[in-house]
């Protein structure tokens, strides 16, 4: 892809929602059967012809809109039986020995599939593993690398006080100021309110870094309700900002009861549960790398 290229699909609103390298699951598939995302071809499920058959994507998934993005994807089984290293190739080099290797791909409308990774891994046991394994994601997804090999290894560096958690909140503090304007959870560009991350009837502080810019509508709708429950419900995944910033909250909160290296508890595990994480900070900053304007 050009940068061009970029600039003109970010401004068309087509960006992925998963990166070439990383696990998925087919949501018409019954059971689960882990996949790779091996190829992102640029292209509508309503332009993608599907070899051989005269029809496009679109023509077998009639459910799903013909104009979202299609993403190439193959068994995950196959992949390593046929590449044992293929977390280590970059995006096109993958693409390309997926083909010599004649393994078998299918072509998706991205919104058919669903990130496998975003289950809470059974070694994550007490909060501090969980802080860190969330933050470790967060840095992934900042970083751009779809491969678990980059967040577990960020993840045992946290763990081990390697790495600044900090680091995160200085770029959301930066970002709060260029985002002023634009409501954090719906993205309308409109007046915006303070949203307490965390409540503060929930003991949540009032600083700067407990607070989101968020339309009128949006900081009613999720009022004192815990965040993260009220973006799984109306299936929208977290944006980075009120990740990082809940993160914190919860670290320092934990920290000063005594109870950050205490085990989770099974209620409070399966609320991270399938909590996918939204990519649209680092698409505005490359919107703004490559259109030249200033908002
Ligand atoms: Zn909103």
């Amino acid at each position: 892809m050009s940068e061009n290229d970029e600039a003109q699909s970010i401004e068309d609103e087509q960006s992925y929602r998963f990166s070439t390298g990383q696990r998925v699951y087919d949501r018409e598939k019954e059971g689960q059967t882990s996949m790779v995302i091996v190829h992102q071809p640029g292209e509508t499920a309503g332009e993608w012809d599907i070899p051989g058959t005269g029809r496009t994507v679109a023509d077998f998934n009639e459910e799903y809109d013909s104009d979202a993005l299609v993403s190439v994807a193959v068994f995950e089984q196959n992949l390593s039986d046929e590449l044992p290293d293929w977390e280590d190739l970059d995006d096109e080099t993958l693409w390309k020995e997926v083909q010599e290797a004649s393994i078998k791909h299918y072509t998706y409308p991205e919104p058919r599939l669903f990130r496998g990774t975003a289950n809470l891994p059974g070694n994550i046991e007490t909060y501090h593993e969980l802080i860190c394994y969330q933050h470790a994601r967060l840095i992934q997804l900042a970083a751009d690398v779809a491969h678990d090999g980059f967040l577990w290894k960020r993840y045992h560096q946290l763990k081990e006080g390697e790495y600044e958690m900090a680091s995160i909140t200085k770029e959301d503090k930066y970002q709060l100021k260029e985002d002023f304007g634009i409501c954090i959870y719906c993205k309308e560009e409109t007046e915006t309110t303070f949203d307490h991350v965390i409540p503060l009837a929930e003991g949540g502080d009032d600083s700067i870094s407990n607070q989101v810019p968020a339309c009128q509508s949006c900081n009613s709708s999720k009022s004192n309700r815990d965040v993260i429950e009220w973006c799984k419900e109306r299936d929208e995944p977290v944006p980075r900002l009120v990740w990082g910033k809940y993160l914190k909250q919860m670290g320092e909160k934990l920290a000063e009861e005594g109870r950050l290296h205490d085990e989770i508890p099974d209620n409070e595990r399966e609320k991270w549960d399938g909590v996918e994480l939204q990519r649209n900070i680092t698409d505005r900053i490359h919107k703004r790398e490559t259109d030249g304007r200033k908002r």
